[in-house]
């Protein structure tokens, strides 16, 4: 037989309780929810006769929820390495001027139109001439970024 007589239970927590300070006593009752009912009647006993303002919860918190709607710290902690987006145009390094009409990079560069003197530089003045078809043309010259 094991079982543990429930005067002696009660006798051993309120020597427990007793050695305890408010502090002690409010923190275990604030899982009075899990004590047994002879913890509880002694407890509560405890706190009364020492005329404390602690109350036994009767049933656990409402769960905090909100606590686990902070997933997106997780992103923040680890920042992803961007995509890479910096494809590569095909092929179009150095901007090879060709002849419109037939592609031949042949061409020959005949000078400039005369700037505008407000120096506007919107204009296609570039003038061109293709040596392999003698189409000639006119541009805005060899862009410089890629
Ligand atoms: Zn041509």
């Amino acid at each position: 037989m094991n079982h543990l007589d429930p005067g002696e239970e009660e006798r051993r927590l309120r020597e427990q309780y007793a050695q305890m300070n408010e502090d002690e006593l409010q923190a275990v009752a604030d899982y009075g929810y899990e004590l047994t009912e002879i913890a509880r009647t002694t407890l509560q006993s405890e706190i009364s006769q020492r005329g404390l303002n602690v109350k036994l919860r009767d049933a656990p918190p409402a769960a905090p929820a909100a606590e686990t709607l902070d997933e997106s710290d997780d992103l923040l902690d680890s920042p992803q390495p961007e995509p890479e987006d910096t494809e590569e145009p095909e092929e179009e390094e150095d901007y090879v001027a060709v002849c419109p009409k037939c592609h031949s990079s042949e061409i020959v560069f005949q000078g400039r139109d005369a700037e505008p003197a407000t120096g506007s530089t919107n204009e296609s003045k570039f003038n061109w001439s293709c040596d392999a078809c003698g189409h000639q043309w006119k541009d805005d010259g060899i862009e410089e970024e890629a």
